[in-house]
């Protein structure tokens, strides 16, 4: 049985023009990047070629970027470094969130109130789009920092960030949004957002795991959370991972090159699962927002439906999927995403994440169809003999 894997959102697989741009520096030109000599000098080009290659990907210029080990260091970094910076020249401290972050936004929001830095975390509608009018009513004097994603990872609303830049007008706030799940999925410039600092995942642009970026806007200051040498220009220690980092701009490439291309074909075939599933299952709800959403995602949810129970069966019918975030679908708990949605918590229960790549095909889509439509009529079948 040939797997069907609904899950890029969770993770992707390595393009092979990645793997092949990271293979030299794993073979011949292992080199330390602070080494003086050639092989260092081959390994320090590498990621210079690299950064110009994230940098590029976003609208933003080279020194701009920090890489990092992955999406969820660059949300630390971000609010950590930033927060704390900010601690030294200024009085404020105060955040201002969304409650459908990350979850490596929020813990580290959660971090920063525990050492008596005060957070606000601002509502979204049922679509999951942030309550702009609380978030201005949430800005304070004493307010340093706005993060807000671009893309949610579990609904796929797009995030209306360059409102949320004019909202903040001239006030010294700066903006950050994670982009980890937009990168890839729609066209993204800083200068357009109108975002100071902006975190990036490789692996989630078929790229490879344990590295990201941070973009940090030439001028705002923050502070390194990892100390050492002085790597990324003193902002973040440690021997530079060169061949995550080449795949990383290798994927940045990709996504100028074949992007486009990709999204429509991916929306497309989105769009196809999700009627199909609508037309045959009763009781489904589409979550997130109808249209701005980034094109790989389909989340839906099934009264009556148990999600852990629905991504069981896809499972054995070969069909990799997810109950939300890969990093709360091992727990029971209702998604805090649906839960500020509204999503009432019966419903909330029975979500299913689809999301869909470049290689997906409309073979494996209609085979999806099908095999949810078998699934959520099973476990309702079940659930009401256990009923009776
Ligand atoms: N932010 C978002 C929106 C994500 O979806 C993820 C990963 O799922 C992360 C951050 C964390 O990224 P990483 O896995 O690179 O640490």
């Amino acid at each position: 049985m040939a797997t069907i894997y609904l899950d890029h959102s969770a993770t992707t697989p390595v393009d092979p023009e990645v793997l092949d741009a990271m293979l030299p520096y794993y073979r011949g030109q292992y080199g330390n990047a602070s080494s003086i000599h050639q092989a260092g000098r081959a390994a320090r080009q590498a990621i210079d070629e690299a950064r110009e290659q994230v940098a590029i990907a976003i609208g933003a210029a080279p020194e701009e970027i920090y890489f990092v080990s992955g999406g969820t260091e660059a949300d630390n970094l971000a609010l950590r470094g930033y927060v704390e910076q900010s601690g030294n020249t200024r009085n404020g401290s105060h955040i201002i969130t969304s409650k459908i972050e990350h979850h490596a936004v929020l813990h580290t929001a959660a971090k920063l109130a525990r050492q008596g830095k005060p957070v606000t975390y601002c509502g979204v509608d049922g679509d999951g789009v942030i309550d702009l009018g609380e978030l201005a009513d949430g800005i304070r004097d004493d307010t340093v920092l706005i993060s807000v994603m671009l893309a949610n990872n579990e609904v796929g609303t797009i995030e209306p960030l360059r409102e949320i830049r004019e909202i903040i007008g001239d006030r010294r706030i700066a903006l950050h949004t994670d982009a980890v799940q937009a990168l890839g999925e729609m066209d993204i410039n800083v200068d357009e957002l109108g975002v100071d600092m902006m975190s990036l995942s490789a692996h989630k642009v078929y790229g490879p795991k344990g590295i990201g970026a941070l973009y940090v806007r030439k001028g705002t200051r923050f502070s390194a959370q990892i100390v050492g040498g002085g790597h990324e220009r003193n902002k973040r220690a440690g021997t530079e991972n060169v061949p995550g980092i080449a795949g990383f701009g290798k994927a940045c490439e990709l996504i100028l090159r074949d992007g486009c291309e990709n999204r429509a074909r991916v929306a497309a075939l989105r769009d196809r699962l999700v009627a199909g599933i609508l037309e045959r299952v009763e009781d489904a709800h589409y979550n997130g927002h109808p249209e701005n959403r980034i094109p790989k995602n389909a989340s839906l949810c099934f009264r009556g439906c148990e999600g852990e129970a629905l991504l069981l069966h896809l499972d054995f019918m070969g069909i990799c999927a997810s109950s939300g975030s890969a990093c709360t679908s091992q727990s029971l708990e209702p998604s805090h995403v649906l839960a500020a949605m509204g999503v009432p918590i019966e419903i909330a229960h029975g979500v299913l994440r689809l999301t869909l790549g470049k290689d997906s095909t409309q073979q494996e889509i209609d085979t999806a169809i099908d095999a949810v439509a078998e699934v959520v009529a099973k476990i309702r079948r079940i659930s009401a003999a256990i009923e009776i």
